[in-house]
C-alpha cells in the first residue's frame, strides 16, 4: 500500500502552496480535494495582496509583512513549475479611509487632488485619499497555477471525494478515510477552510463567512478606450479591483450566514451602484458574473496553524479574510515546522491548542 509523509486535507489556496512546498522539500504530498481544487473561498476571492490596510489584525502584522514581501519570488518560482502566470498587478491601491484610520507600511503616501486626478482620472469619489503599495493577483489564476506546480512538482491528487475521518493508529494519526478509500501518512494537515470544523474526530473550530462579489466587463459595443481604473480603489462601501484582461471585479459583503452561498441581486446592484459613486463610468459596464464565497473564519479571526492535540495532525487554515495574501508564508513556515525546522516566525499564538 503506498504511504506519503503528508496527506493534505483541501486543495484550496492554503492546501495546494503547503503542498507544493512540501514537495520542494522532497516529502512525497498527497492532496484530497472533497471537490475539485480551488473551487471555493480560493476561487471567491478578490485577490488584494492588502498588507497595508488598517484593518489588519495588529497581530498578523508581522506574517503579512513577510508574505507580501515573498510574492514576487514565489509568483516568479510558480511560473517555473507551472508554465503559466497569476496576473500579479503592482500598480497599487488608492484608499479612501476615515480619521480615525492611519495605514503604516513603508511606501504610504496621502494624495491631494493634484496627485489623485493624473493617477485614476476616472475617479471622481474625493476624501482622505491614500496611495498605498499593494499588489493585486487574480485569485482564480493563482489557484490554477498551485494545481499545475504542485502536480509538475509530483504532488499526487485525490478528488471528489471527501476526508470523513483521520484514522489514527496508536492514538496518532495515520492517514484519512473518504467515502472511497483510505490514504495512509506520516502525518495529516487539515486545510479544508471553513470546512475544517467537520473533520472527524475533531475538526478545527473554523466557521464559513458569506462574502458575495461581481466582476463588470465592457458593454459588446462599447468602443476600446483603455481601461476605465488602473489601480485597486478601497472606499468605506466597496473594493474595485481591475484584472489585466479588462475585468473589474468589485466587492465584498461580510455575512455571517453559514454555508449559504446564493447570490442576492440587491446586494450586487449595491455594490455596482457604490462602485459607480466613486468612479461613475463603471455604471455603463455589464455585470458579467456574480457570486458568493465562504472564508475561513475562526474563534479569533485569526490563522490556525501548527500542531493539534492528536499527534501527528496539523491544522493551516482559519486565514478569514487573508489567505491569498498568507498562502506563501503560510506554506513556507508551515513547511518548517513539518519537516523539523525551526519556522522562521513564531507559530506560537496562531496554535490550534489555543481553543482547547
Ligand atoms: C468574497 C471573498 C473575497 C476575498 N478577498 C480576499 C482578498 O482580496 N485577499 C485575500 O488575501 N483573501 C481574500 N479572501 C479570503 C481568501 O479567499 C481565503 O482566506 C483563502 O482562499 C482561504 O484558502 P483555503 O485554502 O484555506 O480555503 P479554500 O479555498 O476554501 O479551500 C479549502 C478547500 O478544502 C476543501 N475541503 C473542504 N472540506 C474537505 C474535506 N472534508 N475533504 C477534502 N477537501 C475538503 C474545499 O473543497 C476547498 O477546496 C476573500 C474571500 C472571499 C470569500
Amino acid at each position: 500500500m503506498k504511504t506519503w509523509d503528508f496527506v493534505i486535507i483541501g486543495g484550496g489556496a492554503i492546501g495546494l502552496s503547503l503542498a507544493w512546498r512540501l514537495r520542494h522539500s522532497g516529502a512525497a504530498v498527497l492532496v484530497v480535494e472533497k471537490g475539485e481544487p480551488s473551487r471555493e473561498a480560493t476561487h471567491a476571492a478578490g485577490g488584494m495582496i492588502a498588507h497595508c490596510d488598517p484593518h489588519n489584525p495588529p497581530e498578523l502584522a508581522g506574517m503579512i509583512t513577510a508574505s507580501a514581501c515573498m510574492y514576487p519570488d514565489f509568483i516568479r518560482e510558480l511560473r517555473e513549475d507551472a508554465f503559466e502566470s497569476p496576473d500579479l498587478r503592482d500598480t497599487g491601491t488608492i484608499a479612501f479611509l476615515e480619521e480615525s484610520e492611519s495605514p503604516t507600511c513603508a511606501g504610504v503616501r496621502p494624495l491631494d487632488e493634484t496627485e489623485l486626478t493624473p493617477l485614476e482620472p476616472g475617479l471622481k469619489l474625493r476624501g482622505r485619499t491614500f496611495f498605498l503599495p499593494e499588489s493585486s493577483v487574480d485569485p482564480r489564476k493563482l489557484g490554477s497555477a498551485l494545481e499545475k506546480a504542485a502536480r509538475n512538482r509530483g504532488v499526487d491528487f485525490s478528488t471528489g471525494s471527501g476526508v470523513q475521518e483521520i484514522a489514527t493508529l496508536g492514538g496518532r494519526a495515520a492517514g484519512v478515510r473518504t467515502a472511497k478509500s483510505f490514504y495512509a501518512a506520516g502525518a495529516v494537515v487539515n486545510c479544508a477552510g471553513a470546512w475544517a470544523a467537520q473533520i472527524k474526530p475533531f475538526g478545527v473550530p473554523t466557521r464559513p463567512v458569506k462574502g458575495q462579489m461581481l466582476c463588470l466587463i465592457p458593454a459588446a459595443k462599447a468602443p476600446h478606450t483603455g481601461p476605465l481604473i488602473r489601480h485597486v480603489v478601497r472606499t468605506p462601501e466597496v473594493y474595485i479591483i481591475p484584472r489585466s484582461d479588462g475585468r473589474i471585479v468589485l466587492g465584498a459583503t461580510l455575512e455571517e450566514a453559514g454555508f449559504d452561498k446564493r447570490v442576492d441581486p440587491e446586494t450586487v446592484q449595491r455594490l455596482h451602484k457604490a462602485a459607480a459613486a466613486a468612479a461613475p463610468e463603471l455604471e455603463h459596464l455589464r455585470i458579467h458574473e456574480a457570486w458568493a464565497g465562504l472564508r475561513p473564519g475562526s474563534p479569533d479571526n485569526l490563522p490556525i496553524l501548527g500542531a493539534t492535540p492528536m499527534p501527528g495532525y496539523y491544522a493551516a487554515t482559519g486565514h478569514y479574510r487573508d489567505g491569498i495574501l498568507l498562502a506563501p508564508i503560510t506554506a513556507l513556515l508551515m513547511t518548517q515546522l513539518l519537516t523539523g525546522q525551526k519556522p522562521k516566525l513564531d507559530l506560537a499564538p496562531f496554535s490550534p491548542k489555543r481553543f482547547e
